[in-house]
C-alpha cells in the first residue's frame, strides 16, 4: 500500500533541501529521497555560493547562523579574469561584476556542505515525521488519471504526497517524466568539468594572499581552449584548491574535443604554474552537466501538484564567467515550499503550480532568468557583433588608455554579461586579443604540473557499481549516432582502456570491417552528456548505486 506523506521532495541538493527545511520548519510532514547514500555524495558545483543582496530568500533566511556553522570554505573577495594569448597573459579585476547585487560570496566543496545541510533538514523534518531518505531513486510521478499524486521508486512502494517538488538536478527524471521537458538540444547545456587540488594552507594563502576567512576567484578565457566557447576557473577553499572548466556542449562537440585535455592545458600553462607555484596535488576529478538557464529554464515549471526546482527547472544563471545555480535552487526551493504552504491554507492545492510560478516571476530568479529578452536578442545580431569586434579587438585600440577603460567597464558590467551572445567574440576573440596586445609573456622556471590520465582519474574515484544492470544502454552503436560520445565523455578518451565509452571494430555478415561504439558504464560519473550526444537510453543509477565523491 503507497504511504503518504504532506510532502515529497526529490534530491537533496541545495535546490530540494532548501524547499524541504522550508516545509518542514512550518510544520509540514515532509519526506526528502536522495539516491546517493547520503546527500552531497553525488554532488559537485564550481563553485560559489552567492547571496542575492535584492533577494530575502538566500541560505541566511533559512539558517540566520550559517556562516558561523556551515562548511564553508572561502569568502570569494577578489575576482580576476586571466585573458591569455599562447604564453601572453593580461590580469583584469572584475570584483565588480562578482560583487553585482552579491551579500556573501563562499567557496564550497559539495560534500561537506550537502552533509551539513542535510543533517539540519533532517533533524527539523524528523520533529513533523519525516525526514531524509537515502539510497532511494525516484524515477517518475505517480499517477491517479492525469492527476500527481506521488511518486514512484526503484526500491519502496509508491509513495503518495499532496506535493511533489522535483529537486533532482541538471539530469531530473522526474521532469522528463512528468512530461515537462526532454534532454533538449546541445545548445541548451554547459558541460562543467572539476579537478579539487590539495594545497597547503599556508601555501595557500601565500600564493594567492588572502588570508583569514578570506579568498580569492580566478577566470581564465582566450586561445587555451581550441576556440571553446566557455573558459577556466580556480577558486581557493581552506586548503584545497576547486580548478575547472566550463563549456557550452555545442562548442565542446562542434570541436569534437575531449573536455579534460583543456582542463589539463590549463593546469600545465606557465601562467598557473607560477600561480599556484607549482604545487598540484590533485584529490578528485568530477564532471557534471550544467542547464543553460537562457534556453533551458522552465517557463512553467510545474504540472499539476509537482513543482521542479533548481537545475531540474533549467534554473541556472551564466552571466559571463560568473554562473549562479545553488543561489537561484535555494530561492526557488523557498518558493516553492510557500507556494505549497498558501495553497494549503487557502484549501486551494490545485492552485500552488500557478502561484509558484508567479511568485518566482516576481523574484529575481524569474528576472534573472527570463528578463532582458529583447536586448539579448537585440545583442545576439551578427552584425553589429562584428562591427564591435573589428573595433574592439584593434590592438590600437586595447593599447590605448581609453581603450583599455573601455573594455574594463565591459567586462565589469553585469548588465551586459547577462546579455552578451554566446558568440567566439565574447568567449575567445576578446580575450585572446587583449592577452595578445597587452599581456604580459609568462615563462615559468617551475615544472608543470602532473595531471592524471584520465585511467588514473578513474581509478582514484570510488563507486558502488550496480552490477548486470546498466543505467545506460546505447540505442545505435553506430560511429554517426554515438561517436562523439568517445571525445566528449569526461571520463572517456580515445587514449583510455579504462573510460566509459570506446571504439572497436567490428565484422558484418558479408565480412565487411567497420567501428561501432561500446559503452562500459561502470566509470560513469553519471554527468549527462551522453544523453545528449548519443543515441542512449539514459537513466540515473538506482539508490545508492554509481559513483560517490569524497569533495564534489
Ligand atoms: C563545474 C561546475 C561549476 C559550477 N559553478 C557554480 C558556481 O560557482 N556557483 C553556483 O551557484 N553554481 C555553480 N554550478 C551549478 C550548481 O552546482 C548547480 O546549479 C546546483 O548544484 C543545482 O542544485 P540542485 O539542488 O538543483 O541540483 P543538484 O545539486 O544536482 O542536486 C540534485 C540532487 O538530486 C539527487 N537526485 C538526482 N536524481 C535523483 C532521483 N531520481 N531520485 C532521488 N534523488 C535524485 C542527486 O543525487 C542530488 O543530490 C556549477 C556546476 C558545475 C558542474
Ligand atoms: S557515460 Fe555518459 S553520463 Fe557517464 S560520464 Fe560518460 S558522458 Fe557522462
Amino acid at each position: 500500500m503507497a504511504e503518504k506523506f504532506e510532502a515529497v521532495v526529490v534530491g537533496a541538493g541545495p535546490a530540494g533541501l532548501a524547499a524541504a527545511y522550508e516545509l518542514a520548519r512550518n510544520g509540514t510532514q515532509v519526506l526528502v529521497l536522495e539516491r546517493g547514500k547520503f546527500p552531497g555524495a553525488k554532488n559537485v558545483t564550481g563553485g560559489i555560493l552567492y547571496g542575492q543582496s535584492n533577494s530575502p530568500f538566500n541560505l541566511d533566511y533559512l539558517f540566520p547562523d550559517f556562516e558561523k556553522k556551515a562548511p564553508l570554505e572561502r569568502d570569494i573577495k577578489s575576482y580576476v579574469m586571466h585573458n591569455i594569448a599562447g604564453d601572453k597573459v593580461k590580469s583584469m579585476d572584475i570584483t565588480r561584476l562578482h560583487d553585482h547585487k552579491t551579500s556573501y560570496a563562499w567557496s564550497v566543496l559539495r560534500v561537506p556542505f550537502d552533509k551539513w545541510f542535510g543533517e539540519r533538514v533532517h533533524r527539523e523534518a524528523e520533529k513533523h515525521g519525516g525526514g531524509i531518505l537515502t539510497n532511494v531513486r525516484a524515477k517518475a510521478p505517480l499517477e491517479d488519471g492525469n492527476r500527481i499524486v506521488g511518486v514512484v521508486t526503484d526500491e519502496l512502494d509508491p509513495i503518495k504526497a499532496d506535493v511533489v517538488i522535483a529537486a533532482d538536478g541538471a539530469t531530473s527524471d522526474l521532469v522528463r517524466t512528468a512530461g515537462l521537458r526532454g534532454w533538449g538540444p546541445e545548445e541548451h547545456w554547459f558541460q562543467g568539468v572539476k579537478v579539487v587540488a590539495r594545497m597547503p594552507r599556508t601555501l595557500l594563502e601565500q600564493r594567492f594572499n588572502v588570508s583569514g576567512r578570506e579568498g580569492s576567484g580566478h577566470l581564465f578565457a582566450g586561445d587555451l581552449f581550441g576556440g571553446c566557447r566557455g573558459g577556466g576557473f580556480l577558486y581557493t577553499n581552506k586548503d584545497t584548491l576547486s580548478v575547472g572548466t566550463v563549456f557550452h556542449l555545442d562548442s565542446i562537440t562542434a570541436k569534437k574535443t575531449e573536455p579534460h585535455k583543456y582542463l589539463d592545458r590549463l593546469i600545465k600553462h606557465p601562467f598557473f604554474t607560477n600561480l599556484t607555484g607549482g604545487h598540484y596535488d590533485e584529490a578528485e576529478y568530477s564532471a557534471k552537466l550544467i542547464p543553460d538557464g537562457k534556453k533551458n529554464a522552465l517557463r512553467f515549471p510545474y504540472r499539476d501538484n509537482l513543482l521542479a526546482v533548481g537545475d531540474a527547472a533549467g534554473q541556472m544563471k551564466a552571466a559571463g564567467p560568473i554562473i549562479k545555480g545553488m543561489n537561484l535552487g535555494i530561492t526557488a526551493g523557498i518558493l516553492a515550499a510557500q507556494a505549497f504552504l498558501t495553497a494549503k491554507r487557502q484549501r486551494r492545492l490545485h492552485h500552488m503550480g500557478p502561484l509558484y510560478g508567479s511568485y518566482l516571476a516576481n523574484s529575481y530568479v524569474g528576472s534573472e532568468l527570463f528578463g532582458k529578452r529583447l536586448l539579448r536578442w537585440l545583442a545576439g545580431w551578427r552584425l553589429p557583433n562584428k562591427m564591435l569586434e573589428g573595433f574592439v579587438t584593434r590592438p590600437r585600440f586595447i593599447r590605448s588608455k581609453f581603450g583599455q577603460k573601455r573594455i574594463q567597464r565591459m567586462v565589469s558590467s553585469y548588465r551586459l554579461a547577462s546579455i552578451a551572445p554566446d558568440n567566439d567574440f565574447v568567449y575567445v576573440g576578446l580575450p585572446t586579443a587583449v592577452g595578445r596586445a597587452i599581456g604580459d609573456r609568462v615563462e615559468s622556471e617551475l615544472p608543470a604540473a602532473k595531471t592524471r590520465p584520465i585511467d588514473d582519474r578513474i581509478a582514484a574515484l570510488t563507486y558502488d557499481t550496480d552490477i548486470g544492470r546498466e543505467h545506460i544502454v546505447v540505442r545505435d552503436a553506430s560511429v554517426a549516432a554515438s561517436g562523439l560520445a568517445v571525445m566528449t565523455c569526461p571520463v572517456s578518451s580515445p587514449d583510455s582502456s579504462r573510460g566509459c565509452y570506446r571504439l572497436e571494430k567490428a565484422r558484418d555478415a558479408s565480412g565487411r570491417e567497420s567501428r561501432r561504439v561500446v559503452l562500459d558504464t561502470q566509470p560513469c560519473v553519471e554527468c549527462g552528456t551522453c544523453a545528449i550526444v548519443a543515441a542512449t537510453d539514459w537513466n540515473t543509477p538506482r539508490g545508492g548505486k554509481g559513483v560517490q565523491y569524497q569533495l564534489g
